[in-house]
């Protein structure tokens, strides 16, 4: 395939930004074998990246440990000043970079330009955090003993990210890790490598000097071999799928590198009958179909108790119908493709095998003919428990609902899962949401909401979605190490 020389979204207005490129030490570095980045609206080519192997990924670590000493020696306002004016530029590019990621990532202009904010928001939250890295003076356990806890940055920081994110899940490991002192390896998805490096050409405007921010592309299994068993990186921060993560995470502990891991969900959606039924129905659109249903915290399975079970029902079906389904670039779409063909596959799997397992078609349940990976909006109820819709993560826009009767019905088959992510809960009733949400075993609840993630609250899950969190003050905790200082003090 003869592959475009200069890929440039209509209407770009610094068409530099698309880089086929990717940046090691300061230079923008190419390589003989490619790989191919496709508009999954179209399935066009849009332009390649550099498939780059262990060799380049050993000169990336080169250049981050050797930028490392520099950059921590930085003050904190120095590198919060660095990260001001980053975050200024991504807010100066929204534009473009919405552009960027719609082409390579398909989700609708709107949400990209909304998820270009939020990426943002990461670095100026974390520039913030940079002037407060404070440690402790702990009162001593003896007359003549002082104790002094000091917080250093870990080191080199390896930022393995996922595609349905491309620019804020980067900026939620890049931020906090350069602000503690960090210098950072990115290795971005093959499927949207543009947003990676576009995002790295502004933190180079921004003055943040050569070396400290590298961006890796490129076929994942060699890069990732040489990242999780370097002994010059530190940290590895993955983003993406249980199965990868923990493959990961084993091979990391080989050599005892520090991990935080964000990983797959399975989030209950659960409605009662005494839940406000506008805002339980804006909610689960606002959940179960943002990014097609592409996101990590999306709701997953739906209960609806009885009493209001119909009335959801008719409701999520109105909505779902009044959906545009488009190409990102249009203005006005509200859900756009999936990202692949494997995506579409797995859409249309449990969707089969919902109505199999007895479950009733309401709206949608296929795959639109033609060009792209697009998806009805699909809606299926008196879903079973044991359908896959239950057990596994859709990662695509297939509502199924579960009926239940009691609370702790409701519980019970919320908590049987692997994963442990977001849970959506909708009640008035301030006694069952108190007992609801202790019981429930995940990370984070929106407590009659559906949309939770911000710059400034923790993200993160317990069980098998993983360790750590991201955003918020703890996340500056995961790029940093505490170090004790015992000073024995003689006596007058
Ligand atoms: P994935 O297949 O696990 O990939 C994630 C990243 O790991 C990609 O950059 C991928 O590279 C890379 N990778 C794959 N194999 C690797 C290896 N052997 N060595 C090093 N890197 C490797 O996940 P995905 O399909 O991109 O993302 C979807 C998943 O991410 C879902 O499960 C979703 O729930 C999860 N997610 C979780 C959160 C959270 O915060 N908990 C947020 C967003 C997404 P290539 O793409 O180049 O293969």
């Amino acid at each position: 395939m003869r592959l475009p020389e200069a890929w440039e979204p209509v209407g770009l207005v610094r068409p530099e930004l698309v880089r086929q490129t990717a940046l090691i030490g300061g230079e923008w570095v190419s390589s003989d074998r490619k790989l191919t980045v496709t508009d999954p609206a179209t399935g066009a080519c849009l332009g390649s990246v550099p498939d780059l192997g262990s060799e380049a990924t050993l000169q990336a670590v080169a250049a981050a440990s050797a930028t490392f000493p520099a950059w921590r020696q930085h003050s904190a306002p120095e590198r919060a000043a660095i990260l001001h004016r980053w975050h200024d530029l991504i807010q100066a590019h929204t534009e473009d970079l919405a552009r960027i990621m719609t082409s390579e990532q398909g989700k609708p202009l709107g949400e990209a330009r909304g998820e270009v904010a939020y990426a943002a928001s990461f670095i100026k939250w974390f520039a913030e955090e940079a002037r407060r890295t404070y440690g402790d003076v702990i009162p001593g356990h003896a007359r003549d003993k002082r104790l002094v806890v000091m917080r250093e940055p870990v080191g080199v920081v390896a930022a393995i990210t996922p595609w349905n994110f491309p620019l804020a899940m980067i900026t939620r490991k890049v931020g906090p890790a350069l602000a503690a002192g960090c210098t950072v390896i990115v290795k971005p998805s093959d499927l949207t490598p543009f947003s990676a490096l576009a995002l790295a050409f502004l933190a180079r405007e921004a003055g943040l000097p050569d070396g400290v921010l590298n961006v890796v592309t490129g076929t994942a299994a060699p890069i990732g071999d040489v990242l999780v068993s370097h002994p010059d990186i530190a940290k590895i921060s993955f983003t993406g799928s249980t199965g990868v993560g923990t493959m990961l995470a084993t091979r990391a502990m080989a050599s005892v590198k520090r991990v935080s891991l964000e990983l797959g969900g399975n989030a209950p959606f659960i409605v009662f009958d005494d839940a406000d039924l506008g805002e339980a129905l804006n909610g689960a659109v606002a959940s179960k179909f943002r990014n097609a249903g592409q996101t990590c915290v999306c709701a997953n399975r739906f209960f609806v108790q009885a009493g209001i079970y119909d009335r959801f029902v008719d409701g999520l079906a109105e909505r779902i119908d009044a959906i545009r389904v488009g190409a990102g670039l249009i203005e006005g779409v509200d859900l756009g493709p999936l990202i692949n063909e494997a995506a579409i596959a797995k859409s249309s799997g449990h969707v089969a095998d919902a109505l199999h397992k007895g479950g009733t078609l309401v709206t949608g349940g296929r795959a639109i003919d033609g060009a792209g990976h697009f998806f009805k909006p699909t809606l299926i109820r008196d879903v079973t428990p044991d359908a896959l819709l239950c057990r596994e993560e859709t990662f695509g826009p297939v509502a199924g609902i579960v009926r239940f009767d009691t609370e702790a019905q409701a519980i019970t088959m919320a908590n049987d899962t692997t994963a442990g992510l977001a849970a959506y809960l909708f009640t008035r009733d301030l006694s069952r949401s108190h007992r609801v949400t202790e019981a429930l075993q995940c990370g984070m609840i929106g407590l009659n909401t559906g949309l939770i993630s911000s710059e400034v609250a923790p993200f993160g899950g317990v069980k098998q979605s993983g360790f750590g969190r991201e955003g918020s003050r703890y996340g500056m905790d995961e790029y940093l190490n505490l170090k004790l200082v015992c000073t024995s003090v003689a006596p007058i």
